[in-house]
C-alpha cells in the first residue's frame, strides 16, 4: 500500500494505473476508521482494480466553534486498517497542500444543503461539495463511493456529480450498524455509557416504521410517529427532527409514493447529535440494509 501526501503524486498514481488499462476506486473519508468505512472499501474493491482512501480532516467544512482540532486522529491505526483491508493507496494531504490558497471558489447545492444538518451547520455543504469535487478533479475515479448514513451528504454530492457532469459514479453503501443496530459512527465514543445504552432506540424505532411499511402503510404521520414512540420512551433522547423525504430532492413528503423515500432522523443524546436514515422502497419489503 502507498501513502501519498501530494496531489501531484496521486495523479501520478492513478495515472500510471489507468494506462494500464485499471479501473479507480476512490473512498473519501476523515479518518479515525471504523467498520463502517471499510464496509466503502470493501465495495470499492470489489468494483474496481484499484483502490484509493483519502483521508483528510477538511476545514472548510467545520464552522466557527465547530471542532475541527478535537476531530479524532490516528494515522497510523488508519493506515493499518486500510492495509488490512487491501486499499492500493491512501492520499493524506496537509491542509496547505489541499488549500495552498483560500479558496475563492465554492459550490453550492442550495436546495439540498440549507436543510436538516445545513440548518444547523451553514456552510458544512458547502464545504463538504467543494472538497469532494477537488479530491473527485484530483483522483479522476470511475467510481466513489459514500455512505448512506450521512444520507445528506449523498444527496448533496450525487446532485453535485450529475449537475457538473462528473465523471465518476457515485455510490451509496448501505448503513453499517453495530450488533445492537445503532449506527457505526466515530460520534459513538462521545456517548456515555448510559447514553450509550439507549441509543438503539432509534433504529428500534425505524424498524418498527419498516415493519409497517412492509404491511401496507404508507402515511408519513403513522410511520414517523412509530419513531417518536419508540424515542419517547427514553428521556435522554431528545429528536431534533424526524420525518419522511424524497430520497433525491430530500423534500418533505406526506405519503410514500412510487418514488423512493427515506426516513431521515437527527436527535440529540447528551452533548452528541446522532444521525440516522431509513429507505422505504416501493416494492421492497424486508430487503435492504441488514437491521
Ligand atoms: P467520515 O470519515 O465520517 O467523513 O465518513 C467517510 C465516509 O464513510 C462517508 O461517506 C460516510 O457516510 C461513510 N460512513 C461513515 N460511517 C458509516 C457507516 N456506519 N455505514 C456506512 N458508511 C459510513
Amino acid at each position: 500500500m502507498q501513502t501519498i501526501t501530494t496531489v501531484r503524486d496521486l495523479r501520478r498514481f492513478v495515472w500510471l494505473h489507468r494506462q494500464a488499462g485499471r479501473t479507480i476506486g476512490f473512498v473519501p473519508t476523515m479518518g479515525a476508521l471504523h467498520h463502517g468505512h471499510m464496509a466503502l472499501v470493501e465495495r470499492c474493491r470489489a468494483d474496481n482494480d484499484v483502490t484509493v482512501v483519502s483521508i483528510f480532516v477538511n476545514p472548510t467544512q467545520f464552522g466557527p466553534g465547530e471542532d475541527f482540532d478535537a476531530y479524532p486522529r490516528d494515522l497510523d491505526r488508519d493506515l493499518e486498517l486500510c492495509r488490512e483491508h487491501g486499499v492500493d493507496a491512501v492520499f493524506h494531504p496537509a491542509v496547505a497542500e489541499m488549500y495552498p490558497e483560500p479558496l475563492q471558489t465554492g459550490i453550492e447545492v442550495p436546495a439540498l444543503s440549507t436543510i436538516l444538518i445545513g440548518e444547523q451547520r451553514p456552510g458544512h455543504f458547502r464545504g463538504v461539495a467543494t472538497v469532494v469535487a477537488k479530491l473527485l478533479n484530483i483522483a479522476e475515479p470511475d467510481r466513489a463511493y459514500f455512505g448512506e448514513k450521512d444520507f445528506q451528504q449523498l444527496a448533496v454530492v450525487r446532485r453535485m456529480a450529475f449537475d457538473l457532469s462528473m465523471r465518476a459514479s457515485i455510490v451509496g453503501v448501505p448503513t453499517v450498524r453495530e450488533a445492537d443496530g445503532l449506527a457505526a459512527s466515530s460520534r459513538n465514543k462521545r456517548l456515555t455509557p448510559a447514553e450509550r445504552r439507549v441509543a438503539p432506540v432509534i433504529h428500534q424505532g425505524m424498524l418498527a416504521a419498516r415493519s409497517l411499511f412492509s404491511t401496507g402503510e404508507r402515511d408519513a404521520a403513522t410511520l414517523v410517529s412509530a419513531i417518536r414512540s419508540a424515542t419517547e420512551r427514553e428521556p435522554s433522547i431528545s429528536l431534533l427532527s424526524c420525518d419522511l423525504r424524497d430520497s433525491a430532492t430530500l423534500g418533505i413528503l406526506e405519503r410514500v409514493t412510487d418514488k423512493p423515500a427515506v426516513l431521515l432522523v437527527t436527535a440529540r443524546l447528551g452533548s452528541v447529535v446522532l444521525i440516522d436514515q431509513l429507505e422505504l422502497r416501493p416494492g421492497a419489503t424486508e430487503e435492504g440494509e441488514a437491521a
